[in-house]
């Protein structure tokens, strides 16, 4: 029975470096995070051995009494951090997890109305080539161009025009919060169903710091690995009166045996997502986020035309716009990665630039705050990443102060990967 070093040195060096790259950088990329040992604990263990095809108590396969204590405990503390009447924890991943709602709650041809993905929705909501926009009908909202926003008179319109089976109300780049009961509404009126997707802003609602979905949404999907912290996978809550569609069109829908190692670990995620010490960590998520917005609009850069989007952030990003600058999204993004802050590109409404390069930059602050920053970090942070962004600064400093953070808050100090 060989270690990963015996056997295969070279996935090894992956993992070795991989890991120096984590601890030696400031990741900035909105939708990643840091999971806490117990969960890499989770994951790597003996579970990943079972099939479990089914659900607790009702299995397609013998010897499944502990994995099913493990969903079931995963279960029970999703359906009460998030106040919901149904959960399931099998979803492989985010776009899985959306797959399955909509399968539940429409079929293909039926329309489906979310934001645009150039606006800031999720591939899942509509995008041409992804399953959603090949097998279903899309009307596409997008944010008002003056304010940054979405505009609900706008989304009622829309539904009117195009009376959809499915509105679904979320985002993968976007600074603000949405109006739940607005949509409700809108739903209600033109008779659909309202499905939220909360997978960037699932760990502000656990927290309390952020509306939570659930009280308006027939569905609610949601990743575990973003704000949430946890293992990179889904997760889906519902009304009662939808949870057999769910749990159907999840398995045998769209999946076949769960990941039980993951489930193991979502569940030990969604027990620290109800902690104090949690909630703190979002505190400092949001306050990072409000802090870079405030001093990117009062640097120097500014006056270069590096724009924050909407103005500011209610959220755990800022959306820098770079339409009026000269710099575009790709080198903004290379100039950051230079001095050690990993981010990523990405379009802003009516971008003028090409998908690949793109006028924006989005930046999340939910790592750092794991690694333990507060307003002092976020505020040195903000300043390195203005300077960065300003023509004639110098990398070699820059590059020293996110050093000097790393080092201040260290990331699985001791960690022994295999
Ligand atoms: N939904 C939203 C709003 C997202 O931002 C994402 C991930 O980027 C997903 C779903 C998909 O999650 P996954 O990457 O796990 O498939």
């Amino acid at each position: 029975d060989q270690s990963i070093v015996e056997i295969d040195p070279d996935i090894a060096q992956v993992l070795d470096r991989e890991l120096a790259r984590q601890q030696s950088t400031l990741e900035m990329i909105a939708s990643e995070n840091f999971v806490p040992r117990a969960v890499l604990q989770a994951q790597g263990s003996v579970l990943t051995n079972k099939y479990a095809e089914g659900y607790p108590g009702k299995r397609y396969y013998g010897g499944c009494e502990e994995v099913d204590v493990a969903e079931q405990i995963a279960i029970d503390r999703a359906k009460e951090l998030f106040g919901a009447e149904h959960a399931n924890v099998q979803p492989h991943s985010g776009a899985t997890a959306n797959a399955a709602v909509m399968h539940a709650l429409a079929r293909p041809g039926d329309t489906l109305m979310g934001l645009s993905l150039a606006h800031g929705g999720h591939l899942t909501h509509g995008m041409k080539i992804n399953f959603s926009g090949r097998l279903y009908d899309i009307a596409a909202y997008e944010v008002d161009p003056a304010t940054g926003r979405i505009d609900m008179d706008a989304v009622r319109a829309l539904a009117k025009e195009h009376s959809p089976k499915v509105i679904v109300a979320g985002w993968s780049a976007y600074p603000r919060q949405l109006d739940f009961a607005a949509f409700r509404e809108i739903a209600d009126e033109v008779g659909a169903a309202l499905w939220v997707d909360m997978a960037h802003f699932a760990g502000l609602v656990a927290a309390g710091l952020h509306p939570s979905p659930v009280p308006h949404a027939d569905v609610v999907s949601t990743t575990v690995h973003k704000t949430l912290a946890g293992p990179r996978s889904g997760m889906i809550l519902s009304r009662e009166e939808h949870a057999k569609k769910i749990d159907s069109a999840v398995f045998p829908g769209q999946q076949g045996g769960p990941l039980m190692h993951v489930i193991a670990a979502k569940a030990i995620a969604l027990k620290i997502a109800g902690s104090e010490e949690f909630r703190d960590r979002q505190v400092r998520t949001l306050e990072g986020a409000t802090i870079l917005a405030d001093r990117l609009q009062a640097a120097d850069t500014a006056k270069a035309g590096v724009k924050v989007m909407s103005g500011g952030t209610d959220v755990h990003l800022v959306l820098v716009d770079l339409v009026e600058s000269a710099l575009d999204g790709q080198q903004a993004e290379d100039r950051l990665h230079e001095v050690g802050i990993t981010v990523n590109r990405n379009a802003v409404p009516n971008d003028p630039r090409p998908p690949r390069v793109t006028s924006g930059l989005r930046i999340g602050t939910p790592a750092l705050a794991t690694r333990g920053f507060g307003a002092e970090e976020f505020t040195e942070i903000a300043d390195v990443i203005a300077l960065a962004l300003t023509d004639g600064a110098d990398p070699e400093s820059l590059r020293r102060r996110t050093a000097a953070l790393a080092d201040a808050k260290p990331l699985y100090a001791g960690l022994q990967q295999y």
